[in-house]
């Protein structure tokens, strides 16, 4: 399809739109068509006026995705100010998908409501975090998720309980063609402990285990039942372990950084070399928890 085959739409779609520079891991190719819908109903009505058959692709902050350099194929749906409030009432946070989740974590609390300190351990935004079911110390998202509201790639909302996105470790079963634009949090009012110094514990920790400043997508691999990953990825003498401008991070050994001239490619062979050594050395399969997009060049 041509950019001027598309119906009219209120908000920005470009063709042919380099990502790499927006990623964390600042690799990847460019998006065929980027949609950057002005608000809602903008978003509902190119959905249902473009051919079901085109293949949509949401995107957040992409602190999660490694995007091959061939690039993604059909339209990637980035969701921009207008899904950005956040309101409380009754303890309940109403959050736009586009919102970052430390800003969730300061917003609760600002508000005296405890459950969602974790979140500041997160830098992605909430659409990302619920589609990835992201977590940390101890916590994830579908603790405290009530429900979200989705829009299917035929342009028809859709509702999804906590019960109804099939959450488990890093993972959903909310389809790939869903793109979440709200949700709502259950705060937790009253606890009996300080939240500002449980958020500032996170911060510290975040800072004294993983590498700063740095391209990376946080941890590589998820942890197999009953085992770290960086434990068996440091068993497997893969600590610093480097692929052109791809390296193990010395700091924290389930990330991987750019350290600068990295392609998608060498991250992604850096990766897959580490979790054959794993394997050869423990027995252990990894399984990436970094979501891989797009086509290879
Ligand atoms: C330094 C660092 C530390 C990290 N630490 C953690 C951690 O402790 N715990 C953790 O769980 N993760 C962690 N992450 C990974 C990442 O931040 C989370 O997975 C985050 O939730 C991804 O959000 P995002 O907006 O960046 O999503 P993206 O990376 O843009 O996308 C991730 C996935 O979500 C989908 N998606 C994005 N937005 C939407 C939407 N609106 N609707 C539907 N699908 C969507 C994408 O299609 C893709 O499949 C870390 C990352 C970094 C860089």
């Amino acid at each position: 399809m041509k950019l001027n085959e598309f119906p009219q739409v209120k908000g920005i779609l470009r063709e042919n739109v380099s990502l790499s520079e927006k990623t964390f891991l600042g690799v990847g190719g460019r998006a065929e068509f980027l949609f950057e819908p002005a608000d809602m109903d903008d978003l509902v009505f190119f959905l249902k006026e473009i051919p079901e058959t085109i293949k949509i692709t949401p995107l957040g902050s992409m602190s999660n995705v490694l995007i091959r350099s061939g690039g993604i194929d059909g339209i990637v749906i980035m969701l921009g100010d207008w899904f950005k409030n956040i309101f409380v009432e009754d303890n309940i946070l109403e959050v736009g998908a586009a919102v970052l989740c430390s800003k969730v974590s300061t917003f609760s609390m600002d508000h005296e409501l405890g459950g969602m300190e974790f979140l500041m351990g997160i830098p992605g935004t909430i659409g990302g975090a619920i589609k990835m079911n992201a977590g940390c110390f101890g916590s994830e998202i579908v603790n405290i998720l009530v429900e979200c509201e989705g829009i299917l790639s035929d342009g028809n909302v859709k509702w999804f309980k906590k019960d109804d996105i099939g959450a488990s470790y890093r993972c959903t079963n909310i389809p790939d063609n869903c793109i979440i634009t709200r949700a709502w949090f259950k705060g937790i009012p009253n606890v009996n402990y300080s939240i500002p110094k449980k958020v500032k514990e996170i911060i510290e920790q975040r800072k004294s285990s993983q590498p700063i400043g740095v391209r990376t997508c946080g941890s590589t691999f998820k942890n197999p039942d009953g085992f770290k990953a960086w434990q068996l990825i440091e068993q497997a003498g893969c600590r610093g372990m480097k692929f052109r401008g791809a390296q193990v991070s010395e700091k924290h050994c389930n990330f991987i950084i750019n350290t600068g001239n990295a392609t998608a490619e060498d991250i992604e062979i850096l990766g897959e070399q580490v979790a054959k050594k794993v394997f050869d050395k423990t027995g252990v399969k990894l399984e990436w928890e970094v979501i891989k997009l797009g086509n290879s060049n």
